[in-house]
């Protein structure tokens, strides 16, 4: 599919090649009849970007605001501002266009939702000029005058203002200054911006943006007029301009679609404030050593060269005052290094490496630890390898020369990987600038190494943590100290062999898969598939690195490869320099891709069997649809010394996996830019999307803020994404380094949500603790609150009593405890939806906390009372059980010991916790056996993984609504095997045990039909009625005596289905008590549990796998 500049361009061509265009403008009428096709067919754009976007932007400008005024350029016949939510609509009390086509302007007079202005809008039929004064378009005046706005909007109407940054700089000579700020926002088609200087406060970009058009001759006429912008005279039609549209634009459904990648920048009165900065710091102009060439496509403000460390602050102090964002240019490989109308630092000149032998780092008196190195951000991975080679060291580091800093502080997976582990590994320390702009020491630094200037951060663990796998995202690294290890030889060996077919694929890697399980971990096998000379082939290169005992011997493995590789073909011994160019990609796929001769675009999945047929398969199809010849898969092997590190130890979080698998788009240099790059990049998307289900992760070397990689980020660091985004929001507040890898900054609802009932005494609170200690030794964060401390300070106040001694002093609480409950009543009568308001300012204190647990929970149902106010949150009841002796014992008076909270009990209606928990035992063992055994299993990462099968459909049905598709589970591949066993592991009993499964057609089907097989008990089946919306059952089909029958159902929402299989059950004779439900995915804002409660079921215990906020 082409972009439509390259349609443009093609259209232009093409007129000049038969006739010389006319030197004029479009008419009103061409103009208008084209504008209306585009905007129809980029509906998407709008939807998913712009109007997004824009509302954001607008929200922001409120936080400093009540209201704001606007003025927009060139809307055409609606403005864009329409289609914003109502709410901030009404925030707009001024509005003033600039629209030279007049058509345009009538109608935009005649409609305009803007409900709150203070006067009526202003339409100036005039175009925006450079100077004080606009024309209109006939040559008067057009009597406009500029003045101050708090929002300028370019919603595509820069084309045709050249030199575009000029007009920005106009526009932001017309936003106000204070208090904080107006801003210029300006969306346009990417890549097509130029801001020449200007520096951006945020940019945005929309990447797969398409434009759609009908394919018709006279539509298309239309169409090919508008795009090209050429004037041809009125009524005459370039048929030859159809053929182009057809040829370029990929057709489907009797439309032709055309790429449109969409950026919106922002710009405030800090975007002309580079030159403070160029003042201080030296600049470079070789953005042509930039090696990724996608990068270099990122027009940036300006690329600083610091030589000193000063400089590296002195840009992010310039950052910080201007309100902007940096990139950091380590090797330059990534595409987010470069980024446009953003200032890179490059740290080029920080090239230094120096060996530190053991001993002469003060800190290390032992003799026998390794030597460290200390090596400057600018070096290269080739520089760093033969710097310490020559003195017989090395770091397990990853496969290019040219690769840069970027490599080490997000993983790295190289050939000493199984041995030594990955590169971030390998970090023991750094000097770092961190993005407030001090200089930190973090870890070990020996003291060459150490900055006079540089401090240790009170939260240096945390840093150190970070930097071993999410390194780019917390500061500016000048320097990082690795360990070494014995730099070793290599003996490679390359076989490559034909794969004739799915079948044949599956059998080579199936054996591959085995050979590479049992190898140990000084040999690793890579795999490679490619396709050469009209065969798909799969190419596998064994490593061998030799210690010093077993030099000469062959690894036992190599028969085994053999066996179904055949002969190897090529086999060599070399050192860590020689190993660069003997990688396979080098030296035997395709003649090598060296040489600068191809580019590339690579995503990275972590696989655990790559001889399951589901993997292979996925593969084997996707080299079938590459987009160009070169595309291959890289599998590099993983397991050994990678998986010894504990998934929380570092921010690599990633590590049970066997191959890494490298999706690599290729295409020739001349190709760069062009549709084939385009593709190239869309299928290892594709490809990756497809495999992400099936993973064990993402790898997130080189994602950036593209929406592209938004799911890959979302699984790249396994169990630390909160921990981090904690540390992100932190650390990072003002978001210097906004184009690293994503962490969310967005702090999320807590995850669990753990109601804490019991009798008064059971021991609640002292549960919960434990519970929570629990949590954070599995490096979740969680808190404890009281749900009766806000009222218990209430009465303090009010009666005089002592807060203390009602927390702390068992006998005195229980003494107020009558007065307490009245203060309550009291309180609840005055303000009836007290506790729901209490129960939701919990939950928004929690923000950015993993678990939060809730004692005191005076409601009975909480479950049921509660979970819709926190629907992206899974909200259970565990009930705290105590003997009357125990209770008694530990001070509970005999007056209020069947109480369950702290303040008072009512029971509405018979309610089933989702966990019973016996506090008999003194001790915490069976707390945390507790706590291990059920709460755990919450963030089991096969839960995540079930949960990331379900794709979301925005705006289905209906606009506002992300619909998800529980069917989409059992269509993954492994799907419905992992959704039961997850039934069956997270259903509170033994699913076994059960007389039978019931479940009601269609979506419960599925997944019962499975499951019943899975535990080999009967399945009975509700069916749905010929006619209207009844169901039915077949009335022998349970016995009476059923004690325990288990309803599996794919989703709770309104709760509807879900009753009328209950009352059916009912119906058929099964006591309520004998029946629990378990479902696949529960989304609490539909309110199904109170409509259970309501039909007399709020007894019946109800599980769910999933829970989403949303329909
Ligand atoms: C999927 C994938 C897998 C890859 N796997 C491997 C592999 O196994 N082995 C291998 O050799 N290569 C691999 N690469 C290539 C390469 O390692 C990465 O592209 C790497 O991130 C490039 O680092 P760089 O410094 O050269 O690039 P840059 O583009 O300069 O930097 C990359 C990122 O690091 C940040 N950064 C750079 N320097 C600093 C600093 N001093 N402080 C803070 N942040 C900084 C940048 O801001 C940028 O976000 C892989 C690439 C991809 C996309």
């Amino acid at each position: 599919m082409a972009t439509l500049d390259c349609l443009k361009k093609a259209l232009k061509q093409k007129i000049e090649s038969i006739a010389p265009p006319l030197k004029k403008p479009l008419t009103d009428l061409q103009y208008d009849a084209g504008f209306d096709l585009v905007t129809q067919g980029n509906r998407t754009s709008y939807q998913d970007f712009i109007i997004p976007q824009l509302s954001q932007t607008l929200a922001s400008l409120l936080e400093t605001r009540t209201d704001v005024s606007v003025l927009e350029i060139g809307p055409g016949p609606k403005s864009v501002l329409g289609y914003l939510p109502e709410q901030l609509r009404q925030k707009i009390r001024k509005y003033t266009a600039l629209e030279p086509n007049d058509i345009f302007a009538e109608r935009l007079e005649a409609y305009l939702p803007l409900p709150s202005l203070e006067h009526p809008p202003v339409i100036h039929r005039a175009a925006f000029g450079l100077k004080d004064e606009t024309h209109s378009p006939c040559g008067g005046r057009a009597g406009w005058k500029a003045e101050q706005w708090d929002l300028v909007l370019f919603c595509h109407s820069m084309y045709g203002m050249k030199p575009q940054h000029k007009y920005i700089e106009r526009a932001l000579e017309m936003v106000r200054d204070s208090p904080e700020g107006g801003m210029v926002v300006v969306f346009h088609r990417q890549n097509n911006l130029r801001t020449d200087g200007l520096v951006c406060n945020t940019t945005a970009s929309f990447p797969t943006g398409s434009v759609s058009v009908p394919d018709d001759d006279k539509i298309l006429d239309c169409f090919a007029t508008f795009i090209s912008g050429v004037s041809v005279p009125e009524g005459t039609t370039v048929s030859a301009w159809r053929e182009v549209c057809r040829t370029l634009g990929r057709r489907e459904e009797a439309h032709l679609f055309f790429a449109a990648p969409e950026v919106m920048a922002t710009f405030t009165r800090h975007a002309t404030k580079l030159p403070e900065l160029t003042a201080q710091v030296p600049v470079s102009n070789e953005t042509s050593k930039i090696k990724n060439r996608q990068a270099r496509l990122h027009e940036p403000a300006a690329v600083m060269r610091p030589t000193e460390i000063l400089h590296v602050q002195q840009c992010v102090l310039w950052a910080l005052e201007h309100k902007t964002s940096l990139t950091i240019v380590g090797g330059g490989h990534s595409g987010q290094c470069l980024w446009p109308g953003v200032v890179a630092v490059d740290m080029s000149a920080f090239d230094q490496i120096q060996i530190v032998a053991s001993g002469e780092d003060e800190e290390t008196s032992d003799a026998h630890a390794s030597a460290l190195v200390v090596v400057g951000t600018g070096c290269k991975t080739g520089d760093i390898v033969e710097k310490i080679m020559a003195a017989g060291l090395a770091v397990p580091m990853g496969s290019r020369p040219s690769v840069g800093a970027g490599l080490w502080l997000q993983g790295s997976i190289g050939h000493l990987a199984r041995l030594h582990g990955l590169t971030s590994d390998s970090i023991v320390g750094a000097v770092v600038v961190s993005t407030l702009g001090e200089i930190i020491c973090i870890g070990r630094v020996p003291e060459q190494a150490r900055p006079a200037a540089a401090v240790h951060p009170d939260n240096e663990d945390e840093f150190l943590w970070a930097l071993k796998g999410a390194g780019t995202n917390f500061g500016i690294v000048i320097s990082v100290v690795f360990r070494t290890v014995a730099a070793p030889t290599y003996t490679i060996r390359n076989w490559v062999a034909p794969l004739q077919d799915f079948v044949e694929a599956r059998d080579k890697f199936s054996k591959l898969e085995l050979v590479a399980k049992k190898l140990q971990r000084h040999v690793s096998v890579d795999a490679y598939m490619f396709w050469d000379t009209d065969n798909l082939r799969l190419g596998v290169s064994m490593c061998e690195v030799p210690t010093p005992h077993d030099r000469e011997t062959l690894s036992p493995d190599y028969a085994d490869l053999c066996k179904f590789m055949g002969q190897e073909e090529t086999s060599k011994v070399v050192n860590g320099v020689e190993l660069f160019d003997t990688e396979m990609y080098m030296s035997v796929m395709h003649g090598g891709h060296g040489g600068g001769k191809t580019s590339a675009f690579k995503r990275c999945i972590f696989l655990k069997h790559i001889g399951s047929p589901g993997i292979v398969d996925i593969l084997v199809a996707a080299m079938g649809t590459r987009p160009s010849p070169k595309c291959y898969f890289h599998l590099l092997h993983g397991g050994g010394a990678i998986g010894d590190v504990a998934d929380v130890s570092t921010t690599f979080g990633c590590r049970d996996w066997e191959y890494a698998c490298v999706i690599t788009g290729v295409w020739s240099r001349e190709q760069d830019g062009t549709e084939i790059a385009d593709a190239a990049v869309q299928w290892v998307y594709k490809v990756a999307m497809d495999l992400l289900p099936i993973s064990q992760g993402a790898y997130c070397a080189d994602l950036g803020p593209s929406p592209r990689d938004a799911a890959l980020a979302a699984e790249a660091f396994g169990p630390n994404k909160s921990r981090l985004a904690r540390l992100k929001h932190s650390s990072d507040p003002e978001n210097v380094l906004a184009y690293a890898c994503p962490i969310p900054r967005t702090i999320a609802a807590p995850n669990l949500i753990v109601l804490v009932t019991g009798e008064s005494c059971a021991g609640k609170d002292c549960s919960a603790e434990r519970w929570a200690h629990t949590f954070c030794t599995n490096n979740l964060s969680a808190r404890v609150v009281s749900v009766s401390e806000r009222t218990k300070w209430g009465y303090a106040e009010a009666e005089g009593a002592d807060m203390t001694r009602l927390l702390q002093d068992r006998p005195y609480k229980e003494r107020h405890r009558p007065a307490l409950t009245k203060y309550y009543r009291n309180q609840l009568q005055q303000t009836p939806h007290f506790p729901e308001e209490h129960f939701q300012q919990l939950v928004a204190d929690a923000i950015g906390i993993d678990v939060l647990l809730v004692t005191g929970m005076r409601d009975n149902a909480p479950v049921v009372l509660f979970s819709h106010l926190a629907p992206g949150s899974r909200v259970i009841e565990v009930r705290v059980l105590a003997s009357r002796e125990v209770r008694l014992d530990r001070g509970a008076s005999h007056a209020t010991h069947g109480s369950t909270s702290d303040v008072d009990v009512e029971r509405e209606s018979a309610a089933c916790p989702t966990f019973l928990f016996s506090n008999e035992v003194p001790g915490g063992e069976a707390a945390n056996t507790f706590a291990t055994t059920h709460l755990m299993p919450f963030f089991h990462e096969d839960l995540q993984r079930l949960a990331s099968m379900m794709r979301t459909v925005p705006n289905f049905p209906s606009p506002g609504i992300d619909f998800r598709d529980v069917l989409d589970i059992v269509q993954q591949p492994d799907g419905l095997r992992l959704c039961t066993s997850l039934l069956q592991a997270h259903f509170a009993g033994d699913i076994a045990k059960a007389d039978c499964i019931a479940a009601c057609e269609v979506g419960g089907l599925v997944f019962a039909s499975a499951l019943a097989q899975q535990v080999d008990v009967p399945l009975k089946v509700l069916r749905k009625a010929f006619e209207g919306s009844r169901i039915e059952i077949d009335k022998f089909a349970i016995t009476e005596r059923a004690t325990s029958v288990v309803i599996v159902d794919d989703t709770l929402a309104t709760g509807t289905t879900l009753c009328a299989v209950l009352n059916l059950l009912v119906d058929s004779g099964v006591d309520v008590k004998a029946m629990s439900v378990i479902v696949v995915a529960e989304f609490p804002a539909h309110r199904g549990r109170e409509l259970l409660r309501q039909e007399g079921f709020g007894g019946v215990r109800v599980q769910s796998l999933l829970v989403f906020g949303g329909a």
